[in-house]
């Protein structure tokens, strides 16, 4: 196992890069420590297949370093990194019994008959794969040849990391769950760094105990679930992750006031002096969840009109205008529905601003 570390990695695909669009990584930053459970987590087309790779030694990146511990490996190739990477599709062969595929990675580092046999089994009964053994991989269901993918990245012990790139994305859902679970068990018994691609949030943030969120080829927040959620430190955070989003409202700062149309709100002190000499634009954000809705006009209520009710089961998602913002708002099942007019209030405490789509923090 190992600690990796990205320093100021970038990369770019083209030959001779020129502005910071050209570059499908820029400027990254990074501490993977060592026996960490980590999610990669970005829509899809941010950089997160080509910062594992790097991580593997498939691609060199265009500038920066790469460490294993305290040692240089960005010029190394895979096979002297010591990783298990596996991809978003099967990579197996299907001519070869399940067995010998499992097998395959461990045949390749000359370990001994025994030991290949006992690690095999293991792997195969943590992935219930166990009474494929000896059927050939070629007449096997997708999922089942994505397990055995799965388990060729799990087989060896010496690794210093295993990288999955989405790797449940040909898996069916029922399954899918079952799998991450098994993941997250091999993870504590193991305690192996692992590194997981995911573009689905759920995905990442019941998986991993920290997760790095890219947006265009930037590390916009590395955090703990709960930090993710609570402290956005980047607009893009806060919409991606949270169902539904972080609403974020245009306002202006006026003493210690935001303005938005509509409404205006009192930022705590400490928000106000952190705000003074950012340049704009500024926005309020706010979690659906935080904001209080009322039936009657009173003191920091604004007016909205209800615009729609979803059920999701345990909580009802508002859609509220307010003046020429649109926002959602979360309330449980059990509060009876506001009518077509209500209003809403801004609880101080949980108002955050953004500036130029940063966390004024
Ligand atoms: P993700 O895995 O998050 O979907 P990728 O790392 O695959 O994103 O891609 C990041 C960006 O780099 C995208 O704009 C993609 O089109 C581009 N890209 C990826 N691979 C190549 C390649 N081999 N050649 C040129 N551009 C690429
Ligand atoms: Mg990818």
């Amino acid at each position: 196992m190992a600690r990796i570390t990205l320093q100021q990695v970038a990369h770019s695909y083209q030959r001779h890069p020129k502005d910071p669009s050209d570059y499908a990584l820029k400027n990254i930053d990074t501490v993977w420590e060592d026996g960490g459970a980590y999610a990669l987590l970005g829509p899809s087309g941010c950089g997160k297949t080509t910062m594992l790779n790097i991580i593997s030694g498939l691609l060199t990146p265009t500038r920066g370093r790469v460490l294993y511990d305290d040692r240089d490996v960005t010029e190394l190739p895979p096979e002297q990194r010591n990783i298990a990477q596996v991809f978003q599709f099967p990579v197996l062969y299907d001519t070869m019994s399940v067995f010998d595929n499992l097998a395959f990675p461990l045949r390749n580092r000359g370990l001994d008959p025994q030991t290949i046999h006992r690690r095999v089994q293991e792997v195969a009964e943590v992935l219930d794969l166990t009474a494929d053994l000896k059927k050939k991989a070629a007449g096997l269901s997708a999922d089942a040849k994505q397990k055995i993918s799965l388990g060729r990245g799990l087989v060896r012990e010496d690794v210093a990391a295993i990288l999955f790139d989405e790797p449940l994305t040909v898996i069916d859902p029922h399954l899918k769950w079952h799998l991450r679970r098994k993941l997250k068990e091999i993870h504590e018994k193991l305690q192996l760094t692992l590194i997981y691609v995911t573009h689905d949030q759920v995905e990442a943030l019941t998986f991993a105990d920290k997760v790095l969120v890219m947006y265009e080829g930037e590390m916009v927040q590395m955090g703990t679930p709960a930090e993710l959620f609570e402290e956005p430190r980047h607009k893009f955070v806060g919409y991606f992750i949270g169902s539904p989003g972080m609403n974020f409202i245009p306002c202006r700062l006026e003493g210690n006031r935001a303005v938005c149309d509509g409404a205006s709100v009192v930022l705590d002190e400490e928000t106000v002096r952190r705000a003074q000499g950012k340049e704009g634009p500024f926005e309020l954000g706010i979690r659906p969840m935080y904001l209080e809705v009322h039936d009657e006009p009173g003191d920091d209520r604004i007016p909205v009109q209800v615009r729609k009710v979803e059920d999701q089961g345990i909580f009802r998602i508002l859609t509220v205008q307010m003046a020429s913002s649109t926002l959602k708002v979360r309330i449980s099942e059990e509060r009876p529905l506001p009518g077509q007019e209500a209003w809403i209030r801004f609880p101080r405490r949980w108002i955050k601003l953004y500036a130029n789509g940063r966390l004024v923090a």
